[in-house]
């Protein structure tokens, strides 16, 4: 393998659960590239809630102490040997597995990266990959938006939620989001949401119920669950469906088979991984995310860049809802 950087590089270390400032600033040694792996050095790190669960204990890393990170866009560095279809100088991207992406330089599997188009911006690619492409499944797949279709979407200022009202208006969807703040519900706004609650001012089962004229909506998607579970359910329609895609107020409470039964309801709690495990998969979902920003459907917030090193600081302002849109963490930023 040919490489053009030292062994140690700098990286984000967790070696026990707990808030922000169990994140350390720290040396480690990533090694070579081996057979069906490259080396990437990142330009910029997608921070996802998702991190926050693994640090806090909510998901459970598969060893102690770990690099946190599930998303990142960069410059291969080094191939392993024998790899075809990677060289050194690309610009690639990757979202979900293996966790690791808080470090300067990384080893990955070929096959779970991709290529990132020239027109993107690096800072942009790392802003959408993750949060992209579970727009992308969540919209298309968990559940098939269709034009006159009217949908609920719970922190729709976020992330992730910021991407799905956009991609959602594009569809010709009916678009009724949820936030916490006037300040977001603008942002909302902005970005195709056609009705906004603002869940410190009003109560969303009421509120949509209003908006539909008692009819309900045909999916919510719901990435807040503990608070806002068993209110989505009650804002569905006949036969509607409940998409439990996150957790950032806790898990939801146990629900009886007849909370369902009551409107013939469909329940399910999906994950990224299983939507983009096959290669084909991959390529297709993170191509109709690039596709969607050349075209403009998707106008991505990349609002707000810390460097790598001051992770912690990220990690607060995204548990204490501050930071509307993506986050970014910068290697050398
Ligand atoms: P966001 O930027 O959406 O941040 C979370 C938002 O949730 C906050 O900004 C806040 O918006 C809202 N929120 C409501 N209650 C709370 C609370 N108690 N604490 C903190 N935030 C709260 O994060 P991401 O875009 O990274 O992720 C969004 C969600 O999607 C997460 O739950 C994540 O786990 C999930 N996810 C799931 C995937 C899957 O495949 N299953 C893949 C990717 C993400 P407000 O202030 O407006 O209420």
């Amino acid at each position: 393998a040919i490489s053009t950087s030292s062994a140690m590089v700098k990286a984000i270390r967790v070696h026990e659960i707990g808030g922000p400032e169990v994140l350390k600033w720290e040396d480690i040694e990533i090694g070579e590239p081996k057979d069906g792996e490259i080396k990437v050095r990142n330009k910029a790190i997608g921070l996802n809630f998702i991190d926050i669960y693994f640090r806090t204990g909510v998901y459970k890393a598969a060893a102690v102490p770990f690099t946190p990170g599930m998303e990142a866009v960069g410059v291969v560095t080094a191939v392993g040997p024998g790899l075809t279809g990677r060289q050194v100088g690309d610009v690639v991207a990757y979202a979900g597995n293996p966790m690791g992406a808080y470090a300067e330089e990384q080893i990955l599997p070929a096959d779970k990266v991709v290529p990132v188009p020239s027109s993107v911006d690096p800072i942009v690619a790392a802003s959408v990959m993750l949060k992209g492409m579970t727009a992308q499944y969540l919209l298309r797949r968990s559940f098939k938006v269709e034009s006159g279709h009217t949908i609920l979407v719970h922190a729709a200022a976020g992330g992730v939620g910021s991407l799905l009202c956009q991609w959602a208006n594009a569809l010709g969807a009916t678009v009724i989001g949820t936030v916490s703040t006037k300040e977001k519900a603008v942002q909302a706004e902005e970005d195709g949401c056609h009705h906004v609650i603002v869940t410190k001012q009003e109560r969303f089962v009421e509120r949509v119920a209003e908006i539909t004229s008692g009819q309900g909506v045909e999916v919510v998607y719901d990435s807040v669950g503990k608070d806002t579970f068993e209110g989505s359910l009650a804002c569905l329609k006949t036969r509607g469906y409940m998409v439990s895609f996150g957790q950032a107020s806790g898990a939801p409470d146990p629900i009886s088979l007849s909370a369902l039964a009551s409107k013939s309801l469909f329940l399910t709690r999906p994950s990224l991984m299983h939507y983009t495990a096959k290669r084909d998969k991959l390529l297709e979902t993170a191509g109709e995310v690039f596709a969607n920003i050349a075209t403009g459907v998707l106008r991505v917030r990349a609002n707000h860049k810390y460097p790598l090193s001051q992770a912690a600081q990220a990690h607060s302002d995204l548990e204490n809802r501050k930071t509307p849109g993506s986050v970014v963490l910068i290697p050398d930023g």
